[in-house]
């Protein structure tokens, strides 16, 4: 009870890391006594471990989500005319990677569910077009087959962003082996977590994968030895040894997410408010609870009444990326999900260790404001 006198926070990282405390310091100081910091035994067991676990042939461990998804891009061998399509509603680094990597960043619509509108992204294929970006976007997969179905007639490649999807499935498969690559982050608030900046890429295509390794490691084969012009972006070895711990406790800390959302959904079932979509064909795990209200003025209204209450909340996205100051130089078509979610969508507390209690507290406060 005396937690949530104290209020309930949005994410308690501190909270998850101390559940592990003795694991993760262990690992930290085994990295410690090594000697080796970068490019060392952590970091290749971390990838063949996190490849095993999603079930794909290649994981290189990388510096951060964005270039995770940058270094993807880069790997597929694009033009500077070359159009890559990415869903509005998503966090910018999506479409940032976009630009980063030197192609045509081409921005399309949501569903209700929040993720990429199969039907808008079909409508912005050109000539050019040369790969699609589907974000898992709060922890479900994107709908994979249609994306895929659209993407071979065009001869269009598949860059899934991973970043809020660690152990995410679709019919049966995890997410970062559904496209020809993936992108994942290991921010510290992600479902797997890192106590600092991380990211990896996934793919079952060796090609792409040598290529990718290149581009993460100056170009470099062997030492001194450069192919191509590669960037510096690598996972470093205590956080690749803390990535090990963390990964081992992935599926209990998603099963936790998902009995807290299942608490949440029985509570505010009946409220004017629109639960989170969850679709049949996969696995939801729930990086984000997001809800919907009728209006960005109830939202605000919303968010003081929990706030003077002690509950922390936060908006995924208030702005869409085509209302972001960075992408106001061109002029976009009207994106009338994502633009309505902006306004609407209103974050609920969740992490693995958020206790029922505290969920029940979010939920009377919600039964309250109505
Ligand atoms: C977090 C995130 C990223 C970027 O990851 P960083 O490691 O923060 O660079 C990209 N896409 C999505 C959808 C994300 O949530």
């Amino acid at each position: 009870m005396t937690l949530v006198a104290q209020g309930v926070p949005f994410l308690d990282l501190a909270r998850e890391q101390t559940m592990d405390l003795e694991r993760i310091e262990g690992a930290v100081k085994r990295v410690l006594e090594s000697g080796r910091y970068v490019l060392g035994p952590e970091v290749g067991a971390f990838e063949s471990e996190f490849a095993d676990y999603l079930g794909v042939q290649h994981a290189i461990g990388v510096a951060n989500g964005q270039e995770a998804l940058e270094i993807a891009l880069r790997g597929l061998g694009l033009c500077p005319d070359d159009e890559v399509i990415v869903p509005s509603m998503t966090f910018v680094a999506t479409a940032n990677a976009v630009q980063l990597a030197g192609a045509r960043l081409v921005l399309c619509d949501v569903g209700r569910d929040g993720l990429i509108d199969v039907e808008s992204m079909q409508a912005a294929i050109t000539e050019r077009t040369r790969a699609v970006i589907p974000v898992h976007l709060y922890g479900q997969c994107a709908n994979m087959d249609a994306i895929a179905e659209v993407a071979r007639r065009h001869g269009i490649k598949i860059v899934e962003d991973a970043a809020q999807a660690h152990g995410a499935e679709f019919r049966g498969r995890r997410a970062g082996g559904l496209g020809d690559v993936a992108a994942f982050s290991f921010y510290p608030s992600k479902n797997l977590g890192c106590l600092g900046d991380g990211g990896a890429i996934t793919t079952n295509d060796t090609e792409i994968y040598e290529r990718m390794r290149l581009l993460s490691n100056y170009g470099s084969v062997r030492k001194y030895q450069h192919e191509i012009v590669g960037r510096n972006s690598r996972l470093d070895e205590i956080q690749a040894a803390v990535l090990r711990v963390r990964l081992t406790d992935l599926e209990i800390c998603n099963e936790r997410r998902k009995a807290a959302a299942a608490r949440y959904r029985q509570a505010l079932a009946g409220l004017p408010l629109a639960l989170p979509t969850e679709h049949s064909r996969g696995k939801h795990v729930y990086h984000v609870f997001a809800v919907n209200v009728s209006s960005s003025d109830e939202r605000g209204r919303l968010r003081e009444h929990l706030k003077e209450r002690g509950v922390d909340t936060q908006c995924h996205y208030p702005l869409p990326v085509h209302d972001q100051p960075a992408y106001a130089s061109a002029t976009w078509p009207t994106f009338e999900h994502a633009s309505r979610q902006a306004r609407t969508t209103l974050s609920l507390p969740m992490f693995p260790s958020l206790k029922f209690e505290e969920i029940d507290h979010v939920t009377r406060c919600l039964q309250e404001f109505w």
